[in-house]
């Protein structure tokens, strides 16, 4: 039974120590397995315990419930460096919000707007935001995904009038790969750079729209490429509201 539990919530590495099903929310009490944890200082392992709590973390939806994780964390005590750790619980970090439950609202947003996704996750548009844009940043291209021929959509956006910033996407296969922090062309100059050697022969065209010269910087990496132009488009609904999500002043993802 446990077993079910585990893999039906993704607490795969953890202990369940129980689970109660409430009329809006499903509560699992975990904890890590180990009796022991291995001090970050030396690397020995101890078990004494110096301290243990409780936090409540949300990790996602079940048949319209709101899952919640109660975590119980212990700090233990290391003899020989005489310090204090927090010990590595699988799956969790420090964040209120488990990892599972980030994935959730990131694949929620793909076909939902922020308000939709907000009400239902019960999270506010700016975590959903900060979330998304989080994503983004761990998010590696897999470039190999992407065929034997790639056209790349670069799009300069605005937001509120004030800071611009680019979208690349994959224009056939309308995928958002990447939002620039600012629009500025030595930073699609370093984004080009980090296109792997073997791939860049099979970027055979980058459509931009009519008003921004990113030209030179294109036939610097793909001499090859044909570059289209056309006006600006709405190529990925994703894009599109997380640009709109963005606080103002962010200056986006590194
Ligand atoms: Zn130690």
């Amino acid at each position: 039974m446990k077993k079910v539990i585990k893999n039906l919530f993704n607490l795969q590495g953890l202990w369940v120590d129980s689970i109660v099903w409430e009329e809006n929310s499903v509560i699992l009490k975990v904890r890590s397995p180990r009796n022991s944890a291995k001090c970050p200082f030396c690397g020995r392992s101890t078990k004494f315990i110096h301290q243990k709590r409780e936090r409540k973390i949300k990790h996602g939806i079940y048949m319209g419930k709101m899952v919640y994780l109660l975590v119980k964390i212990r700090r233990f005590y290391c003899k020989k460096c005489k310090k204090t750790f927090r010990e590595e619980i699988p799956i969790i970090d420090r964040k209120r919000i488990s990892k599972e439950f980030r994935k959730t609202a990131i694949l929620e947003l793909k076909t939902q707007s922020f308000n939709e996704v907000s009400k239902k996750l019960n999270v506010s548009s700016n975590t959903l935001a900060r979330i998304l844009k989080e994503g983004l940043k761990n998010y590696q291209i897999n470039w190999k995904n992407l065929g034997e021929e790639i056209y790349l959509g670069i799009d300069e956006h605005s937001f509120r009038g004030q800071d611009l910033l680019i979208t690349i996407t994959e224009v056939k296969k309308q995928k958002l790969l990447a939002i620039l922090p600012d629009d500025r062309q030595k930073t699609l100059d370093e984004f080009f750079s980090k296109i792997p050697e073997e791939i860049k022969p099979k970027i055979k065209g980058c459509c931009i729209d009519l008003k921004v010269s990113y030209k030179n910087v294109i036939k610097k990496h793909f001499p090859k490429a044909q570059i289209g132009y056309r006006p600006k488009l709405c190529v990925n609904l994703i894009a599109i509201k997380f640009i709109r999500a963005y606080p103002p002043k962010d200056k986006g993802i590194k």
